[in-house]
Parts: C-alpha cells; structure tokens; sequence
C-alpha cells in the first residue's frame, strides 16, 4: 500500500496559516505530525492507509504518495 511522504524541498509551512500545516486537518487517521508551527511536518507510515486527501489538499503539491 502507498504511503505518504513529505518533501522537504517543496514543502512551504509558511503558506500555512500560523505555519501550522493544513493537512493535518484532512487526514482521517491523524498520519500527519507536526511538533511546532512553521516546521515540516512528518507522516506516521504506521497510521497513513494511502487514501491521499492529503496529496489534494497541499497547496504545495509537497507530498507524494509512495
Ligand atoms: S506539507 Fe503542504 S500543507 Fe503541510 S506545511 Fe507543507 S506545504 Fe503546508
Ligand atoms: S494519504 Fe491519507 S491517511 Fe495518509 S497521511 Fe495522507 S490523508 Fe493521512
């Protein structure tokens, strides 16, 4: 099963509002972690099931399914 990965290079928290990444808030299992605002955030491959709401709602196009 595909799972998600963030890329640093493209991911841009600061187009997040308070830097806080938005895809957070779309992902149903709560696969997607960020400990501070304004950081890249990381995925739980252990909680991500590849359903990829993530990968249409970043406006960064910073996450792949892999
Ligand atoms: S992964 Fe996308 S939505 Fe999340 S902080 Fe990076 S650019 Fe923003
Ligand atoms: S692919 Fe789905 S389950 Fe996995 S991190 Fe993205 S929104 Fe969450």
């Amino acid at each position: 099963m595909p799972r998600a990965i963030v890329d640093p290079q493209r991911c841009r928290p600061q187009e997040c509002v308070d830097g806080r990444c938005r895809v957070r808030k779309v992902c149903p299992t709560k696969a997607i972690i960020q400990m501070e605002p304004h950081e890249v955030p990381a995925t739980d491959p252990g909680r991500c099931h590849g359903c990829s709401k993530c990968v249409a709602d970043c406006p960064a196009r910073a996450i792949q399914l892999v």
